[in-house]
Order: C-alpha cells, then structure tokens, then sequence
C-alpha cells in the first residue's frame, strides 16, 4: 500500500488541499490558516482543527480513501500539540502524564475494505510526534487490543437523528484490558468528532470495565 501510494505520488505530485499549490497535500501557508477547533461540548474530548475547514474536510477524505499514511502524518503533530495543552489545562498535575492510546476501532467489514483503520494511522502519528517535544513529559503507547467494535453499525452519516444514532452505535465496544492497567490514562483518538456518540460510547465502555481516566483527542471537529 505505500509503496503504491509512493508510486502514486511521484507520477501525480501532490497539490495543496488549501491552494493547489504543487509539492505537498498542506502547503506551509495553508497549514498555518488551518481554524482551529471551537470548543467541545463533550469536555473530555480535545480536538485540533475545525471540521468547518475546507481544507480539513478534504484533508479527512484523504486520510479515509487515498493518502492515508501521508495525511496521518500531517496531522499527528497537530494532535499531539493540542493534546498537550488540553492534558495540562484539565488533567490534576498528580496524574501520570503517560498512558495508553487507543484508536476508534473500525469493524472488520469496514477494515477489510478499507486495508487500513485512519483512527490508528493518526494514533500512531500522534505518539511519535509527542515524543519529539522537549519541554513535554508525555509518553504514550498505542494499543490497538483494547478496544474492539463487536457489531456493523448503520454508516453513522445515513444515519441524522441523534438518539437513533445512539441506539444504533450503544453497546457496540469490547474492552479487553489484558496487560493495560486500568489505572492508565486512556487517550482515545479518531479522526473527526461531531456530537461526540462514537467516543463517548466508547469511554462508557471503557469505564464499565474500570479505567477511571479517560480522555480523547480527535484531528477535528
Ligand atoms: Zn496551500
């Protein structure tokens, strides 16, 4: 897949999603225009950009269906930078500032199309950004067992209505903890959040099988 995405790109040099200038998917001028994320309503949930952007908005169907390795790549930094502020403003100094992230899982129908899960590409992205912080002591790990998604959901966007979206999406989370302590912070992450269901069922889960800290970082929202 990357070597083909690789191939790709050098016989299709990327254009910015923001200017169409030719050379990279985010050019360093759009990427500095980029809206930030107006508040959650939800205040566990951290995110960095707003889904209102354009540039964002192509940016995540990028992720979703053609360069996802790449555009991971772009917006890690920015997660990792808004986690950071996020995790400082609301997290009591006393917390281990090191924990685990966890990606929205995708179902196996969704996984199998797609060859890959956007939520773990960001995740992973993310974490490796944060190390390269110097003035930070965050230290995260990906685990991608911790959560899993037991049934096919209706795809969410068919579906408007917010309390049928919640019916559709509850209980559809798997926790298995194995060798994660449940005292861990847990960072869930995916890729755009709107009203917050898919992560706040999740953290339900999650908290139902003990992990008392948990938090989420989206790319937008
Ligand atoms: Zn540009």
């Amino acid at each position: 897949m990357q070597i083909l995405e690789r191939l790709l790109s050098y016989i299709f040099p990327d254009s910015c999603v923001g200017c169409a200038a030719r050379g990279s998917l985010l050019c360093p001028s759009c990427e500095k225009q980029i809206l930030p994320a107006r508040k959650n309503s939800e205040e566990y949930i951290s995110s960095a950009f707003s889904f209102a952007d354009k540039k964002v908005q192509r940016l995540v169907w990028l992720l979703k269906y053609k360069n996802g390795q790449r555009v991971a790549d772009i917006l890690g930094p920015h997660m990792a930078r808004s986690l950071e502020v996020f995790l400082k403003k609301n997290v009591q100094q006393k917390l281990p500032v090191h924990g685990i992230v966890v990606p929205i899982p995708l179902s196996k129908e969704r996984y199998r199309e797609r060859g890959y899960n956007q939520a773990e590409l960001l995740a992973r992205s993310m974490v490796n950004a944060s190390n390269q912080f110097p003035s930070s002591n965050l230290s995260f790990r990906v685990e991608t067992h911790v959560l899993t998604k037991t049934h096919n959901t209706f795809a969410q966007a068919k579906v408007r209505q917010r309390t049928v979206r919640q019916k559709n999406i509850s209980d559809c989370f798997l926790v298995q903890a194995g060798r994660v302590s449940v005292s861990s912070i847990i960072i869930l992450v995916d890729d755009v959040t709107t009203t917050g269901t898919t992560l706040t069922e999740a953290r339900k889960a999650l908290k139902k099988a003990g992990f008392q800290y948990v938090y989420a970082q989206t790319a937008a929202h």
